[in-house]
């Protein structure tokens, strides 16, 4: 088949062009018809990816623990995935937090700029304050009854009840593995075939991805610009130092610990790994959210890298729900930048709170856009520092969003092959 018609270029190219149009909307002032006539397109893609990704966690996970037929399996397999999960989420905030402390971004910053910047952002900041406030305000052991649910249509009527859902699923499943196998089977297929259709629609959706594409970036670009392209220029200016910080310390994350737990523990190339995982990679980057790139998540891990079904099945669901590597890192740099910028030392013992706290803020971190900037507000309070420092970052967020949704995919897709190469149920493509 000629390059161009392969799916993955057509993303990479809508993605170019939607940026080239994004750019050249900003200079000309095509915002308005920008957001009539583009950016609905994107809209309509993103509905269709988060329409399909309650079901699928539904049916995936139900399945998936239905079909470890003993509790003995299930519980190996889930030690290990939320071992795996919670250790590299360590890992990548004392990255962070090397980093950070390395460039010391924060102290670069121009006093006018930070009074600018404040200033600007004033009212932004009261909003995402005040769900950072109800969500202080509950108690410490509320995250985990926020996990359980007390009624099920409404919870999964709501994408950001996500971790209901897959708690739900979890008892389900594993009480369908009790129940004697003449009554389970049938349910069993029932969610199987469920699984198989919206798998389906998965490939339908993904047709219309190179399109939906260009309209989210062209938007995004647009819409950051605000018919002025310098502002982002002189805001990248600015903020360049802790935008560097924020990069630097994903792609060390993503070299040193995702390359070397694949290089170390399955027998997949690199090349093999990224080939396999782009199109989720490219999906990740544009929609900034890693609950709606899940089914693309998982019919890459499946049919490219030869991840089993029971293992994907299982591992990326959860791992889309709890394990945000990218957004726990972001939240270190960025709580280390905050408290630099308004001239707070940070001592040893506040910056161990940081990985305590940023590994649980990450968990409970919705897997929509710009999610990981309420919970920072949560970080930012547990070491002292004014919530309202989230001022300062606000105007570059969605593009650290973008990339952190990339790390965050990433992570998840390499627990998944770890676990299926510890499983024996890794079947790599050749060549
Ligand atoms: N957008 C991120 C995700 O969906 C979460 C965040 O860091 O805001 O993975």
């Amino acid at each position: 088949m000629a390059w161009y018609k392969k799916l993955h270029w057509q993303i990479i190219l809508g993605l170019l062009l939607g940026t080239l149009y994004g750019v050249a909307a900003a200079n000309w002032g095509w915002g308005g018809f920008t957001a009539n006539w583009i950016a609905p397109f994107g809209k309509i893609f993103l509905n269709l990816l988060k329409l399909i990704a309650m079901p699928l966690v539904l049916a995936s996970l139900v399945c998936g623990v239905a079909s470890l037929s003993d509790f003995k399996k299930l519980s190996r397999m889930g030690g290990k995935t939320i071992g795996l999960y919670l250790a590299t989420t360590a890992v990548a905030v004392t990255i962070g937090l090397l980093v950070v402390n390395t460039i010391n971004p924060g102290k670069k910053l121009p006093p006018e700029t930070r009074a600018q910047l404040q200033e600007q952002y004033k009212s932004d900041v009261a909003k995402r304050s005040e769900v950072a406030e109800e969500t202080k305000a509950r108690g410490p052991l509320q995250p985990l009854v926020d996990m359980v649910p007390s009624n099920f249509l409404e919870a999964s009527g709501n994408n950001r009840a996500m971790l209901q859902v897959v708690f739900a699923s979890l008892l389900f499943g594993a009480a369908l593995v009790l129940v004697e196998e003449r009554k389970r089977k049938p349910i069993y297929d029932v969610f199987a075939g469920l699984q198989e259709v919206v798998i389906k629609v998965v490939h339908l959706i993904m047709l219309m991805a190179p399109i939906g594409v260009f309209a989210l970036i062209a938007d995004t670009i647009s819409t950051m610009a605000k018919d002025d392209p310098s502002q982002i220029i002189s805001l990248l200016g600015s903020l360049g130092w802790y935008c560097a910080a924020v990069i630097i310390g994903l792609a060390l994350h993503a070299t040193i610990v995702y390359l070397g737990l694949l290089k170390l523990l399955t027998p997949l190339s690199i090349k093999q790994f990224f080939k396999g995982i782009g199109q989720a990679q490219l999906l990740a980057f544009s929609t900034s959210s890693s609950g709606a790139t899940l089914p693309v998540t998982m019919k890459c891990a499946e049919e490219n890298l030869g991840v089993s079904k029971e293992v994907s099945s299982f591992v990326l669901p959860l791992g889309a729900t709890i394990n945000m590597d990218g957004t726990a890192l972001y939240q270190a740099v960025a709580a280390v930048f905050i408290a630099q910028a308004s001239g707070i030392e940070l001592t040893l013992a506040a910056q161990v709170t940081i990985v305590f706290t940023a590994v649980l803020a990450s968990i409970g971190t919705a897997a929509v856009p710009g999610a990981g900037i309420v919970m920072l507000i949560v970080i930012l309070e547990a070491i002292n520092v004014p919530g309202e420092g989230i001022a300062l970052i606000l105007g570059v967020d969605r593009i650290l969003d973008m990339c952190r949704t990339v790390v965050n995919v990433t992570g998840d897709s390499t627990v998944a092959t770890i676990i299926a190469a510890s499983e024996n149920q890794l079947d790599p493509p050749s060549g």
